[in-house]
């Protein structure tokens, strides 16, 4: 185990005991979503996607962007003005008809044969599709691979047993030379049971297969406050 001390003066890799048995079921999100207690949305948008915008984006145009655990994330809404066809998926339906009234787009709603009891919700323009369903339930043959990923409050919203199933599920989600924007949060483990998650850089390289990969994994990022450090990586 990696345990050398990274910029923000925190153990990589350890002292994560306490949150690793932690799991926050479906009903507990829906629960916080009922209750209004979703301190996690921004109404404003994320600065690190407008940052690296670029680096997500690469020059292209009409790109097939996926947001994982979407939320009501505004940011689906800035991609899609920009001409890119957004793709989440989120388990509350709440979360999901929320976008699309907050922004005042018509949407209509189908059944996803594929995925029992799932729901699709698209913007009547169809450049926004938002699967109301657990990410587990979607694969590449349902949504089809991706060019771009903004991880923002996804990953680090996973429960810990669940993050390998996510981080493979995620790399067969993504085209060749797709670019994966991730936003993690750093702090110590021991003082808040999350989420969301410490997830430590050493566990994000052998999760999505980094060891050995020259520029597989690039932190761009690490901006260091009282408690928290943000970053953002990129893969290609
Ligand atoms: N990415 C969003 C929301 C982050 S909070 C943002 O940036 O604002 C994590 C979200 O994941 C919650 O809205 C929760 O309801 C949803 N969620 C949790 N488990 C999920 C799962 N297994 N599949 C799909 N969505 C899930």
């Amino acid at each position: 185990m990696d345990h050398s001390a990274n910029a923000s003066g925190l153990l990589e890799g350890s002292n994560i005991g306490s949150q690793k048995e932690r799991v926050v079921t479906e009903e507990e999100w829906l629960q916080k979503w009922e209750v209004g207690n979703i301190g996690f949305h921004k109404e404003q948008g994320h600065p690190l996607l407008q940052k690296y915008l670029d680096v997500l984006l690469n020059g292209k145009s009409g790109l097939r962007i996926f947001f994982p655990l979407c939320g009501k994330a505004v940011e689906m809404k800035w991609l899609a003005d920009m001409g890119h066809s957004v793709v989440g998926v989120e388990v509350s339906e709440q979360a999901l008809k929320e976008f699309f009234s907050e922004h005042s787009l018509p949407y209509c709603e189908e059944p996803v044969p594929e995925i029992s009891g799932g729901k699709m919700f698209q913007s009547t323009s169809g450049n926004i599709s938002l699967y109301c369903c657990s990410i587990y339930d979607l694969s590449s043959s349902i949504v089809g691979k991706f060019d771009g990923v903004w991880d923002r409050g996804a990953l680090v919203a996973v429960n810990p047993c669940d993050r390998q199933r996510y981080a493979s599920l995620m790399m067969n989600l993504m085209e060749k030379n797709s670019s994966y924007l991730l936003v993690t949060v750093s702090y110590d483990p021991n003082k808040h049971k999350g989420p969301p998650f410490y997830v430590p850089e050493s566990e994000i390289k052998s999760l999505f297969g980094c060891g050995e990969q020259e520029g597989c994994l690039r932190t761009e990022e690490k901006t260091v406050s009282l408690q928290s450090s943000k970053r953002a990586r990129r893969w290609t």
